[in-house]
């Protein structure tokens, strides 16, 4: 840390800069800029639960950031760590996220002050439902209202006890299920939202390096095949995303966790990685990679692409000149600090910011609630009946050639969409039409840094719709 200010403070310091750098490239009022610039609503809260023989009071908030879109949509994260300034930058993060990928939500985020790995199953459920009660109790949580998601630390299981609560409250409102998104498959959640995240960031990494002319900017080979990627953090986000790299063809050399790294200059398989972690209780150790014992220094380590995937305030001012990595793809929020950024772009590093590269899970959940709205699975009332199509036009164009095709060929081209193939498609869409937008941005106002313009092309965009409700002259 470059300051003595709290880890959550400096966080919102950093968003708010990039914010007012951003906000120079518009032409936007400074009435306007402020109000999309503050959180429209902020609720602590501190609730009492018993554990055992004694009552303890845990502490959670929500944040609303903006109201431009309703319902307001984020995660909700538990960490010992969690405070009010931290959740303050992680809302305005989803605001700005939602604006760039096109979903139409206005930004939240929840936290819940408390260390998840030293509560049993049953005290989680607890301070699940009594803090999901809160907001019920508050009337700020609803499928039109705020709409909650997974983040750090939580998962569908914490999802599924939030849509049971509000459920039992509003046991007459048909949409009740749609009051929070990262649920269970069987209880309302959508195929693919838990990989959503992870698969988005193979999506926007693919596409920034399949641009001949950002890579010839930073003297990289185009195309993520064979490039060297370390990922930091092994969770829901870092695990996927290094999943997925692995399988688009590059290699993953180096993962950090909290216990220490591991690094293997001719590839690790991010499953096995897993599975060893899973079974050991620890990522040292594992067959033909070398242990670090700091997991820090793994992000110093050689390679392409670092993705931090763990907590913010990972890339600072302390280590920033030590990072080999040519290109930075932020999977957590708020992982390079100003300092670290500063120092990254002075060396003509590309940062793929967290607001676009990350949005994949949001997007998601937003198939997912539409999902919940028209309660229909997506794909249920068109697969068959474009397989029926879809073989009719093979048996066409075999009559017609006179060729027959083979068994395995037809099959991939009468197969009609499941929803898994809906959302896979309908995030990869999402991932490459913003980053083109954001890249265009940058080439039209002569933004040196991509998260500059990401912040400009979700600033513009939100401006926009405060117009268009009529709130500004
Ligand atoms: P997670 O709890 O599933 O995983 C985080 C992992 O990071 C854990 O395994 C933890 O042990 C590890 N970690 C913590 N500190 C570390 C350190 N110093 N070094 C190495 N590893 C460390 O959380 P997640 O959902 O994967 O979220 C990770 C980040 O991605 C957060 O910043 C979150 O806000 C962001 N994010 C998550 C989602 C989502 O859909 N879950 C969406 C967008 C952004």
């Amino acid at each position: 840390m470059e300051s003595h200010e709290s880890e959550g403070a400096k966080f919102l310091a950093d968003v708010h800069y990039y914010f007012d750098k951003a906000a120079a490239y518009t032409s936007l009022p400074e009435g306007l800029l402020n109000q999309i610039k503050v959180a429209n609503s902020v609720y602590k809260m501190h609730f009492p639960v018993k554990n055992g023989d004694k009552i303890e009071v845990i502490e959670g908030i929500r944040v609303h950031h903006s109201h431009h879109k309703q319902p307001t949509k984020g995660g909700i994260r538990y960490a010992d760590t969690v405070d009010e300034d931290e959740v303050r930058a992680l809302a305005a993060l989803m605001t700005f996220k939602c604006a760039v990928v096109d979903v139409p939500f206005g930004g939240a985020k929840g936290g819940v002050k408390i260390n998840p790995a030293i509560y049993s199953d049953e005290m989680l459920e607890k301070i699940t439902r009594r803090y999901a009660t809160e907001l019920i109790k508050r009337n700020m949580i609803g499928p039109g209202l705020d709409v909650p998601a997974p983040d750090y630390g939580t998962g569908p299981r914490e999802m599924a006890w939030i849509a049971d609560t509000y459920a039992a409250f509003k046991y007459d409102e048909a949409d009740a299920l749609a009051c929070v998104t990262g649920k269970p498959v069987g209880q309302g959640g959508i195929r693919g939202r838990k990989e959503a995240t992870g698969l988005g960031i193979f999506y926007g990494i693919r596409e920034t390096l399949n641009d001949a002319d950002t890579m010839k900017a930073i003297g990289m080979p185009e195309g993520i095949e064979g490039k060297k990627i370390i990922v930091q953090g092994l969770g829901n986000v870092g695990y996927h995303a290094g999943y997925f790299c692995q399988k688009g063809g590059g290699i993953i050399v180096g993962i950090a966790e909290r216990e220490g790294g591991i690094y293997n200059k001719d590839g690790l398989d991010v499953e096995a990685v897993f599975k060893h972690r899973v079974d050991t209780g620890s990522l040292l150790n594992f067959a033909g990679a070398q242990n670090i014992a700091t997991p820090g220094l793994v992000l110093e380590m050689d390679c392409d692409i670092l993705i931090p995937a763990a907590l913010e305030n990972q890339i600072t001012g302390d280590n920033a000149a030590n990072i080999k990595a040519k290109i930075i793809a932020e999977g957590a929020n708020g992982p390079c600090t100003k300092e670290g950024e500063d120092i990254l772009l002075k060396k003509n590093v590309l940062i793929i910011p967290d607001l676009y590269l990350n949005a994949g899970g949001v997007t998601v959940s937003y198939f997912e609630w539409l999902k919940n709205l028209s309660h229909v699975r997506f794909g249920r009332l068109e697969k068959r009946f474009d397989e029926l199509s879809n073989r009719k036009m093979v048996e066409e164009i075999e009559n017609a050639s006179g060729k027959s095709i083979t068994e395995a060929q037809k099959k991939i081209l009468i197969h009609g969409p499941a929803e898994e193939d809906l959302v896979y498609s309908g995030l990869e869409d999402t991932m490459i039409t913003a980053y083109h937008d954001i890249n265009n941005t940058r080439i039209q106002f002569k933004i040196p840094d991509f998260r500059t313009a990401a912040f400009v092309t979700a600033i513009n965009k939100i401006a926009q719709s405060y117009t268009t409700l009529g709130v500004w002259p």
